[in-house]
């Protein structure tokens, strides 16, 4: 979907183009060199969606798991690497190529995360203090931008605070767009999911 190319070495220089959600796992991920089940499905299968294959996503993921063992790493972590990718499993999934990235929707709703856990929505899950943290740490140290998204969190309008983010993280890069008349109504849509986000902000900035 986009030119990128999407290897191992090239996620965290990419990862400047992630929503909150996918931002903050690629974070913990490199904190702590490890993520739980839902956070790996979550983050693997966004990953997959912007392009990394099973060969670099393998290699991705055995290199931030750096803390475990081979052994380890190839009994517990590889074979879920695979399943993303429909390479092991069951049936539907072998056919269909695996599963599909989340929605927003979908973040939004289900599996809320527990203590330790790095997945979901964090418009939605995160606390005001740590939501701030984090789109400080994305780039946003704008008053109004920031109190924006506290009104969006409190109406519960969790995808408007990531939309008012993107806008504002490529301000620039969407009004020369605009001013070029290059923009797309598909482009000028809400975003509903981080794959979408992503392929936007790459687009925008390349
Ligand atoms: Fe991710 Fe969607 Fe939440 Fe944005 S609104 S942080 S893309 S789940």
């Amino acid at each position: 979907t986009t030119n990128a190319s999407v290897t191992a070495g090239s996620i965290d220089s990419l990862s400047q183009h992630f929503p909150a959600c996918m931002s903050h796992l690629h974070r913990s991920l490199r904190r702590d060199a490890h993520l739980k089940h839902y956070g790996r499905l979550q983050y693997s299968l966004f990953l997959k969606g912007i392009g990394l294959n099973l060969e670099e996503a393998l290699m991705f993921w055995r290199g931030a798991f750096h803390k475990v063992t081979d052994d380890q790493f190839n009994k517990e972590y590889r074979y879920n690497v695979r399943h993303v990718y429909g390479d092991v499993g069951g049936d539907s999934n072998r056919r269909g190529g695996g599963y599909s990235p989340y929605s927003c929707q979908k973040i939004l709703t289900e599996h809320p995360p527990g203590p330790g856990e790095a997945h979901g929505c964090p418009y939605r899950h995160f606390n005001m203090e740590n939501l701030s943290v984090l789109v400080q740490a994305m780039g946003v140290n704008d008053r109004a931008v920031m109190q924006g998204i506290k009104e969006d969190k409190e109406s519960q309008k969790y995808h408007m605070a990531c939309n008012r983010v993107f806008e504002h993280l490529n301000k620039a890069e969407i009004k020369r767009a605009k001013d070029e008349g290059v923009l797309t109504a598909n482009q000028l849509e809400t975003i509903v999911h981080p794959n979408e986000y992503f392929k936007r902000s790459y687009l925008l900035k390349n």
